[in-house]
């Protein structure tokens, strides 16, 4: 493997470097067949078998019921924003959000285009510090569903007990999908960009139950409409590919890593480790409460401005890329996902040590 920098970025972000390898192999060459898989029709039946085992693995690592579609289309996460409503929800239905941050806050924007919104619950005064427990907000039963952000990428903070399906619950995993365990069935979409956890940027997945795929109202456009995908096998257009292939290639790694519930392991020992330098000292200062501490994203500010740059700075010269934190928030924000490597969180945490005693 060449010299590679710890990349900290939010997204796109790193994926193993084995999959990058056979990704960029399959580019000229796919399977030894003298063509390039980004070349070859997705009517294939090489690119067929591609998007089926892709779908496959995805289905094994997160255990999706037989009932579920699981989609790969384009457009981003922030597509879905839009698509959501448009297809759940519509003239005189209401929709609940629950609103925890920048990503929560524009998919509030859209649906308000096709519905009523009600927001159960804001942490917006808090500057998005922390997400609700299920105590802390109701759900209207007339719902047609129940949106939330599981985990909030900027602002660093993740859902730990996920709300009570009392109606159908809309989660945008983007940002931690895979990343940890979850029971499919308890939810009625799930979308993720793929670019965060899972692939490349350029699909999005979105898996969705199938008694949601028939309340589309009659007037909204062909792609807009799950169902259009649902039907075809994501093949109603010319899907992303390249991205397809190689989310499937990054499943197959997530597989020979021992799934979801290795991973998880993983994750958590590497944000234990940031979280922990944060806490022995006075000179960092975490964003998120610690009940809502993300796994994925962890974001924490130093005493001024000046030194946060000094650090973001220094860091990068050391090979610790990517960790200039979101204007919203300012500091810093390490996105440790699947793929980063827990030698890059020790490389950090001794960074952070040696940045507090020359400075603190
Ligand atoms: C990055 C992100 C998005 C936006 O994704 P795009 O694919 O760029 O539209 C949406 N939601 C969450 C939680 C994100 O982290």
């Amino acid at each position: 493997m060449p010299e590679r920098i710890f990349n900290f970025s939010p997204g796109p972000a790193t994926l193993p470097y084995e999959v990058l390898q056979q990704a960029a192999a399959d580019v000229v060459n796919y399977a030894d067949r003298g063509i390039g898989v980004i070349e070859m029709s997705h009517r294939s039946k090489e690119f067929i078998a591609i998007t089926e085992q892709a779908e496959a693995r995805l289905r094994r690592l997160l255990g999706v019921p037989e009932d579920y579609h699981v989609l790969f289309l384009q457009g981003g996460a922030s597509t879905q924003f839009a698509m959501v409503p448009m297809n759940l929800l519509g003239a005189g239905k209401k929709a609940t959000y629950l609103n925890t941050g920048t990503w929560s806050n524009k998919a509030i924007k859209e649906a308000k285009l096709f519905g009523e919104v009600e927001i159960a619950y804001s942490s917006q005064e808090e500057n998005f510090d922390h997400v609700p427990g299920n105590t802390d907000y109701t759900v209207d039963p007339a719902s047609e569903y129940l949106y939330f952000v599981s985990n909030n990428t900027i602002f660093g903070t993740q859902f730990h007990e996920f709300p009570e399906p009392t109606v159908p619950l809309v989660c945008d995993m983007s940002s931690d999908i895979l990343s940890r365990p979850i029971d499919v069935s308890r939810f009625g979409v799930i979308f993720a960009g793929a670019q965060k956890n899972m692939g490349p940027a350029g699909v999005t997945v979105v898996i969705i139950r199938n008694d949601l795929l028939d309340r589309t109202p009659d007037n909204v456009p062909t792609m807009f409409r799950y169902k259009t995908h649902a039907d075809k096998g994501s093949m109603f257009n010319t899907p992303p590919c390249f991205a397809i292939h190689v989310v499937g290639l990054v499943c197959k790694w997530l597989e020979e890593q021992g799934g979801v519930a290795a991973i998880a392991e993983q994750n958590e020992k590497k944000a234990a480790l940031i979280y922990e330098a944060i806490d022995s000292s006075d000179f960092y200062r975490g964003h998120a409460r610690p009940e809502s501490r993300s796994r994925m994203n962890v974001t924490f500010n130093l005493p001024t401005p000046e030194l946060e740059a000094e650090f973001v700075a220094a860091a990068a010269a050391e090979g610790l890329d990517g960790l200039k934190g979101h204007r919203s928030v300012g500091g810093i924000r390490a996105s440790i996902y699947n793929a980063f490597p827990l030698e890059g969180v020790e490389k950090l945490v001794e960074f952070m040590r040696r940045f507090q005693q020359a400075h603190g």
